[in-house]
């Protein structure tokens, strides 16, 4: 397989935590390839795109040296390789916080206790910058992996490292201190001008990308109501635009149509009940294009 100078190449995780959710994305914006195991490049049948799948820490450099023209990249990576990207869209996975965590039954318990000790992080650049801004000198132990033994093994008093549910440091006998930042997948872009024709493929897939986040992050609606319910219930919806409301054949009565975002879904569910709507139902929304 070869690829071809015209089309876009973006750059996946090629296994670990973003990988299965960055190849899910491309395939419900349509894309078509093959990914056969171990391969480290596919390419679209059905759009210019060439997919290289690299380590996630060699991402933001592939993008930043315009080698990759798109990157799906974890923010905290793009901030610690200190990459100069573009970046163009959070992506709504891979969400964590890098934290500094410390043992249990340690005396820190503010950020300024850890003034002249030890932190452990993979993630030794955002921990720096980190503790620089709030003036605390403190000495970084760079480890690459199982970060949160380091203080058991007396290597270090304290770690950084990501962090989604908090489990495995409760698990290791470790509290949070403090969140250093707060991650999830972007899609980045390099600095670089490039051609017309492939900043315009950028635009279509960006249209593509945004559609299907909106559209997860929306329920369709449909529900009978007395016509009298209608302003209050139209308060209550922060439509897309206005709802869609037509009569129904039972008179003081229509059928209102609309789109709510899926977090405030049940609390607006209940308020509309207690308006008297009834037969009320919830599709969930494939593509939506504003
Ligand atoms: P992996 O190579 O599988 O460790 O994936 C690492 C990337 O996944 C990180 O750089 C983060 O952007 C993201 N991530 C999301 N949640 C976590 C977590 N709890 N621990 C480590 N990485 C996470």
């Amino acid at each position: 397989m070869t690829f071809k100078p015209s089309n876009l190449k973006i750059a996946l995780q090629k296994s670990g935590r973003l990988a299965d959710k960055s190849l899910e994305l491309l395939t419900q914006i349509g894309l078509d390839f093959d990914r056969s195991k171990d391969c480290l490049f596919a390419q679209c049948r059905n759009f210019p795109l060439d997919i290289l799948f690299l380590r996630d820490d060699d991402i933001p450099e592939y993008v930043q040296d315009g080698v990759c023209d798109l990157g799906i990249v974890g923010k905290n990576m793009i901030m610690e390789r200190k990459a100069a990207i573009k970046p163009l869209l959070p992506l709504g996975f891979g969400v964590c916080r890098l934290a500094i965590a410390v043992p249990e039954k340690s005396e820190i318990n503010a950020i300024n206790d850890l003034e002249g000790k030890k932190i452990a992080s993979s993630f030794p650049v955002c921990t720096q910058e980190y503790l620089r801004q709030k003036n605390i000198g403190a000495e970084m132990i760079q480890i690459r992996g199982s970060v949160e033994v380091a203080p058991s093994l007396g290597l270090s008093d304290a770690i950084a490292d990501l962090v989604s549910t908090g489990n495995t440091l409760k698990q290791s006998g470790l509290r949070e201190l403090t969140t250093i930042l707060e991650s999830e997948a972007m899609l980045i872009q390099s600095q670089g001008m490039l051609p017309q024709e492939k900043q315009s493929v950028i635009d279509r897939l960006l249209l593509r990308i945004q559609s299907t986040l909106d559209a997860r992050n929306s329920k369709y609606i449909l529900m009978n109501a007395p016509t009298s319910a209608l302003q209050a219930i139209k308060s209550i919806i922060p439509s897309l635009s206005s709802p869609t409301v037509m009569p129904l054949a039972t008179d003081g009565m229509i059928a209102v149509h609309s789109v709510i975002q899926e977090e405030i879904f049940f609390d607006v569910i209940e308020r509309l009940k207690a308006l008297g709507a009834s037969g009320i139902l919830v599709l969930n929304i494939e593509k939506m294009i504003r």
